[in-house]
């Protein structure tokens, strides 16, 4: 079986862990803010907030630009649930922006309509939350603009974006937005196991994040409330959370990083492959913007019916091609459907839904699997 994604992990990893396990601190020493360091500096930003998940450094992005009940976060509805249930968290409304049908990303149109419509009706979002299906980087110029004139946030969801840049700038940089959130889940560019990181180049909401991050505690005498009571004593100040990220899960993902450029530059050589395998048979291809790279996170086609595209699922998982669909619709999960939202409300990403298939992409792929994979898919559609 040929996974759609999966790690790669040679033995520098296994040592840096290993390294960490006999040091003296599994959790809270050098690793965390060292791993930090490295991904600002490399997305030219300048903090990092390293937490246990992307769904966490999504809810503490939230916390830190004061999402709470009353307020509206919009988001895309071609993403994993995550993106929208960190404002659920906060208490704040969720509400999903049409995607363009060729990207699945959050189209810049849609999103100046609705946002005429709700600045009619006082119901302006406080925080958009864009996602760069794929890797492939949304319009963030043209989002951006609409975040002026209409004065709301952006969190960049670029959990599968790290190594990818748009307009010039890497990922991360925070050029268009306030905060981008990485994950490093087995799957995703790098891997931490499990763990994700906040960019942002404003103090205050890295030092509002880095509180939400451990129990919304402080040990900085400058920020405490009441006078220092000597070196055992810390104060709570906020309600935060234990979403630290370990050590271990520091280390590995500070080795991983030394390999982004080889990752990005493999799955960018696998996605030519295949798009040369797959050009002629008028194939639709999910392509960044031609002013981005991508990480390439996944590879998406669309094909033309749901019916089609579910032939040719069972096809290729028979013939041991662990082919995928990412994603289904948001607001048509169970849990979402019982909070009003329905068929129809966002027709561009149900149709986009009906339509794609994520083809196997990772680095250990070699391009004789991308021939054998396109050749086989090929022959399914032609039959
Ligand atoms: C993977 C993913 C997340 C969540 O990441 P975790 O690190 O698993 O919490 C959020 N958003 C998107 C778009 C993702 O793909």
């Amino acid at each position: 079986m040929i996974p759609y994604g999966r790690q790669e992990i040679n033995q520098a990893d296994i040592d840096a862990v290993v390294d960490v396990l006999k040091s003296d601190y599994l959790t809270q020493g050098p690793k965390v803010p060292a791993f930090e360091q490295a991904i600002a500096s490399l997305c030219s930003v300048r903090f990092g907030v390293a937490v246990n998940s992307a769904t966490s450094a999504l809810h503490i992005a939230c916390l830190a630009l004061d999402v709470g009940p009353n307020d509206r976060v919009w988001t895309s509805p071609i993403t994993f649930v995550a993106s929208a249930n960190c404002a659920l968290y906060c208490g704040a409304e969720v509400d999903f922006v049409d995607v363009d049908p060729r990207s699945g990303n959050m189209c810049p149109k849609a999103l100046a309509i609705k946002l005429e419509q709700a600045a009619k009706t006082a119901t302006l979002p406080k925080v958009v939350i864009p996602v760069h299906l794929c890797g492939h980087s949304c319009d963030m110029a043209a989002i951006a603009t609409l975040a002026k004139h209409y004065g709301f946030s952006i969190i960049e969801d670029a959990s599968h974006g790290i190594g990818g840049s748009y307009n010039g700038y890497p990922i991360g940089s925070c050029k268009y937005s306030d905060i981008t959130v990485f994950s490093f889940h087995p799957v995703k560019i790098i891997t931490s196991a499990e763990g994700g990181i906040a960019m942002t180049n404003c103090d205050n909401l890295a030092e509002r994040m880095a509180l939400y991050r451990s129990h919304g505690i402080t040990k900085d005498t400058h920020k405490m409330k009441r006078p220092d009571e000597g070196d055992w004593y810390y104060e709570q100040l906020e309600l935060g959370f234990n979403y630290r990220m370990t050590e271990l899960q520091a280390a590995l993902g500070l080795s991983q990083l030394e390999r982004l450029s080889f990752f990005v530059e493999s799955r960018n050589e696998l996605a030519c492959a295949y798009a040369k395998q797959l050009d002629s048979h008028n194939l639709k291809l999910v392509l960044p913007l031609p002013i981005s790279l991508s990480a390439w996170h996944l590879m998406i086609i669309r094909l033309p019916t749901p019916q089609f595209r579910r032939k040719i699922f069972d096809q290729m998982r028979n013939a041991g091609i662990q082919v995928h669909v990412h994603y289904f619709p948001v607001h048509l999960q169970p849990y979402y459907l019982q909070k009003g939202f329905a068929v129809g409300n966002f027709p561009q990403a149900e149709r986009f839904y009906e339509q794609i298939l994520t083809l196997p992409l990772y680095p250990g792929l070699v391009s004789n699997d991308v021939q054998r994979i396109s050749t086989l898919l090929k022959d399914f559609i032609a039959s």
